[in-house]
């Protein structure tokens, strides 16, 4: 906390909390969010696929991002049917750009469950949601609310945020004890009547109004009962644990090219990447050269270095051509993180499934 006030205790925030009154909250907040929504497509529909399909996407990306894969994924998959039907690499390479891998795979593996245990419907209430593989807290709160109007609480990053400078509430917003009570506020506080709109009109604020650094409290349909507002913490809040720094890891990484054809290996499906196709990677200059070795290939130029940042790890990749003494595709060695090599269509088909770390190393190649 930033010391300008005292923190409030427990009882006295409950007190300040019914004192605020949750119908005067629910009618400030979704007033505000009638008119100042953003026409984002997926609140144009009540179709708990589509609503689901929107959530997955949108954890840990920009909405605008989410935007154009969200529709060409509705196209392509209009029903959870034909998702569950699809071919998995397909879906990856639909999703490819998208970032965080995992859940373009776990949201295939949801929709099979949801065809095979629910014949195709989506479960209606949060606790059948969330026995869905794949579907945690967040997510079915959001499709139970907003598709069903089930009266269950959604908690992310933004809800956090909100709550905890509306009650001047230094709780650590990271920490699971902190994110367990930041839920029990979010499940005290929904509205009955609207659920879905209540849920999505706290993340609006979170995400046009009370943002991060700079809140813009003048715009704010609670400023008048904001309590961090009125401290002038809004700034020092919410209270979050750092997160660790990505550690940094160096690999080399082949891009093997003949006329037409790139060879690219396919990652385990498990772990990094999972399932998704790049120019092979190498842990250390020695493995490289055997590999090369082995496969009768040259290393040629250097072709630069590619850094590239995940939540946990900060990359740095030195890119290097190989030319095929033979000039065919030849059989490069499979190490433990791959399970087969593909040559594949070069320059890269759209839609291919790879990282968008292999397409900034595959970019290399083509420019240089
Ligand atoms: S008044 Fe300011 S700090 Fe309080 S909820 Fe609104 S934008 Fe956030």
């Amino acid at each position: 906390m930033s010391g300008k006030t005292r923190a409030l205790t427990n009882a006295e925030k409950n007190q300040s909390e019914s004192a605020l009154g949750g119908a005067r909250l629910h009618r400030a907040l979704l007033a505000w969010f009638d008119v100042e929504k953003r026409p984002l497509p997926w609140r144009a529909t009540s179709d708990p696929y589509a609503i689901w399909m929107s959530e997955v996407m949108s954890q840990q990306t920009r909405v605008e991002t989410v935007i154009p894969y969200y529709e060409k994924f509705l196209t392509a998959y209009p029903t959870v049917r034909t998702l569950a039907e699809a071919p998995v690499e397909d879906v990856l390479g639909l999703w490819s750009g998208l970032g965080y891998y995992r859940r373009a795979r776990m949201l295939h593996r949801t929709a099979q469950e949801v065809v095979a245990r629910h014949d195709g419907a989506f479960p209606r209430d949060k606790a059948a949601l969330e026995s869905l593989p794949g579907i945690g807290p967040y997510t079915a709160g959001a499709v139970a609310s907003i598709a069903f109007q089930e009266p269950a609480s959604v908690v992310d990053g933004n809800v956090v945020r909100v709550f905890a400078r509306l009650f001047n509430d230094d709780t650590d917003g990271r920490a699971p004890a902190g994110l367990a009570h930041f839920r029990k506020r979010a499940d005290a506080l929904v509205s009955a009547d609207r659920p879905g709109d209540w849920n999505q009109a706290l993340m609006e604020l979170g995400a046009t109004v009370c943002t991060p650094r700079e809140p813009r409290c003048l715009l704010c349909p609670l400023a008048t009962v904001c309590e961090a507002r009125s401290a002038g913490t809004a700034r020092d809040l919410p209270r979050l644990t750092k997160k660790a720094k990505p550690v940094a890891a160096a690999f080399d990484a082949l891009v093997v090219a003949a006329p037409n054809r790139v060879l690219l290996a396919e990652r385990k499906a498990d772990g990094l990447f999972g399932g998704l196709l790049e120019p092979p990677l190498f842990d250390t200059a020695p493995t490289l050269l055997e590999a090369a070795q082995q496969a009768r290939l040259a290393i040629g130029d250097s072709l630069g270095i590619v850094q590239h940042t995940l939540s946990h790890r900060k990359l740095s990749i030195a890119t290097h051509r190989a030319v095929h003494v033979l000039d065919v595709m030849p059989p490069l060695p499979v190490s433990g993180a791959y399970v087969a090599l593909h040559a594949v269509e070069w320059p890269l088909p759209k839609d291919t499934r790879v990282s968008t770390l292999a397409r900034k190393i595959l970019a290399l190649a083509l420019e240089t």
